[in-house]
């Protein structure tokens, strides 16, 4: 119930023009944003892999309903992918259809994340297309396996969502053509029609696709903070002599990150997904309604801090 109603708050940009400018909210995110602006994420991402950890720049920002929004999003993460070349970071970039205009006109997205991929492609830089809510699924996948992957092949890979009763069939498909594929349990707010209602069925199914991507699939991303699913993925690949450098697991900024180091520790590969810019209040409420606690234990750690000063 509060899972739905912070999901639902999270579309709303009303809210979003009041919180931004509130400074408790700001602080609120900087635990799972990385600051407001590409030096600070640049900042990030260097201690990051001074610690062993790659990245994936995020540059925040999602349902752009206009033609140039859409474009100088897409000339910003350009600038992004300048600045990882040219401060030699170890870490690539994670766009959103929706931010390269999908909902806009499809050719004028298409256009948009291809001036991203041929940067990326002269720079040698991977470039993940996330998962949005189920209304973009099927057009992410089309365009990403008749467009995208047969021109950027290994340079360009997708999300599935274990939350998705479809998910079993579009990873098979994505297996057969040999594409790179993140896998994440699901971020948004989906009727039982289309996925799966219970944690404990979106957590198997998570587990079976992890197994058939770390066994068929060409250089899984296994993203989650789960320990049970983190462990099973662990002893699957050590029983089936899966070397660590065919898959890596995948964390979010700011989120577990005892368990990035143990990973980082155990010689695995680890990728932390580091989210930056102005628009942060989507994200920040989808971490939020991952784990309602985190209201408290956020709230509760600012205040903290305000009470020292
Ligand atoms: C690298 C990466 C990329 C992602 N990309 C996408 C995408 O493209 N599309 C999409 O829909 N979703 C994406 N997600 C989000 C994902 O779908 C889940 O919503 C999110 O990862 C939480 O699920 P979980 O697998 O960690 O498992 P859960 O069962 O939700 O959590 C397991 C444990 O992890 C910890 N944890 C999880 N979330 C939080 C949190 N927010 N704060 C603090 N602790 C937490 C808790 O200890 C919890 O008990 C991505 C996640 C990662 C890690």
């Amino acid at each position: 119930m509060l899972r739905a109603g912070l999901l639902f708050l999270s579309e709303q940009p009303s809210i979003f023009r009041f919180v931004r400018a509130n400074g408790l909210a700001k602080r609120l995110a900087s635990r799972f944003v990385a600051g407001e602006n590409l030096d600070s994420a640049v900042a990030a991402v260097r201690n990051l892999n001074s610690h062993g950890m790659s990245a994936s720049l995020d540059l925040l920002g999602e349902s752009v309903a206009a033609e140039h929004e859409a474009r100088e999003a897409s000339r910003m993460i350009v600038q992004v992918l300048d600045r990882i070349a040219g401060e030699r970071l170890d870490c690539n970039v994670s766009v959103k259809l929706s931010q390269m205009g999908l909902e806009v006109d499809p050719e004028l997205c298409a256009g948009n994340m291809r001036l991203v991929l041929d940067r990326a492609r002269e720079l040698g830089i991977f470039v993940r297309v996330d998962m949005e809510g189920s209304a973009f699924t099927q057009r992410t996948l089309e365009l990403f396996e008749r467009q995208l992957l047969p021109d950027y092949g290994d340079g360009v890979g997708v999300v599935i969502q274990s939350y998705l009763y479809r998910s079993a069939r579009d990873v098979e498909r994505l297996i057969g053509l040999g594409a790179r594929v993140r896998l994440c349990k699901g971020a948004y707010n989906e009727p039982p029609a289309i996925a799966f209602p219970s944690k404990g069925d979106v957590d198997l199914n998570f587990a079976e696709l992890m197994e058939k991507l770390l066994e068929r699939g060409n250089y899984p991303a296994i993203a989650t903070h789960d320990e049970a699913l983190i462990s099973r993925g662990r002893r699957f690949v050590a029983e089936g002599g899966i070397g660590a450098e065919r898959f890596e697991f995948q964390m979010l900024y700011g989120v577990r990150r005892d368990l990035q180091a143990e990973l980082v520790r155990a010689g695995l590969r680890l990728r932390v997904y580091v989210p930056f810019g102005t628009q942060w209040y989507p994200y920040l409420m989808r971490r939020l309604a991952e784990r309602p606690a985190n209201i408290a234990f956020v709230l509760g750690s600012v205040l903290k801090e305000s009470a020292r000063r």
